[in-house]
């Protein structure tokens, strides 16, 4: 059991550094024409970008099933894709942009870290230039604002 709790809390660990990553080199890279409707005004409930939402659950679905299979750790892991997938959904969708009926609000100095880090994320319009990539993780908020002037100033050159 504790094995595999251990997998579960390492597979959430892996998924954010993946997915800052992914996020930073694929979703502002190759990927920004699915990713490009959330950094533009929201028009539906649903936009173009949650298709990594899908890829998402369709790994973790995969995983499961694979786990089924024989390989059991890999339900796990599944488990844990699928588990951030929900904490994504609750805190980007429902505390960052405030997507859902209910209005959530940060409770904790993390949470409220969390969300002006994406706040900062979303500060500038378009592709490039862009800080704070990661959804659970939050550099220093300074270190955020430096960052960005630091960009906006070479844009300007
Ligand atoms: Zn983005
Ligand atoms: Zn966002």
């Amino acid at each position: 059991m504790l094995f595999n709790l251990a997998v579960l809390l390492g597979t959430l660990v892996t998924v954010e550094g993946v997915g800052t990553l992914a996020h930073k080199y694929i979703m502002h890279g190759w990927g920004w024409w699915l990713h490009r409707s959330h950094h533009q005004p929201q028009l539906g409930v649903l936009e173009t970008n949650d298709v990594y939402l899908v890829a998402l659950a369709l790994i973790a679905a995969a995983l499961v099933a694979l786990g089924k299979a024989g390989h059991a750790p890999l339900q796990w892991v599944g488990a844990g894709v699928a588990g951030y997938g929900l904490l994504y959904v609750v805190a980007h969708d429902g505390l960052f942009h405030r997507h859902w009926p209910r209005r959530l609000r940060p409770v904790n100095r993390y949470l409220k870290r969390l969300h002006r880090a994406h706040r900062l994320h979303h500060a500038v319009k378009g592709r490039e230039g862009c800080v704070s990539f990661g959804f659970f993780y939050a550099p220093p908020l300074r270190v955020l604002r430096r960052q960005l002037r630091e960009r906006s100033k070479t844009a300007l050159k």
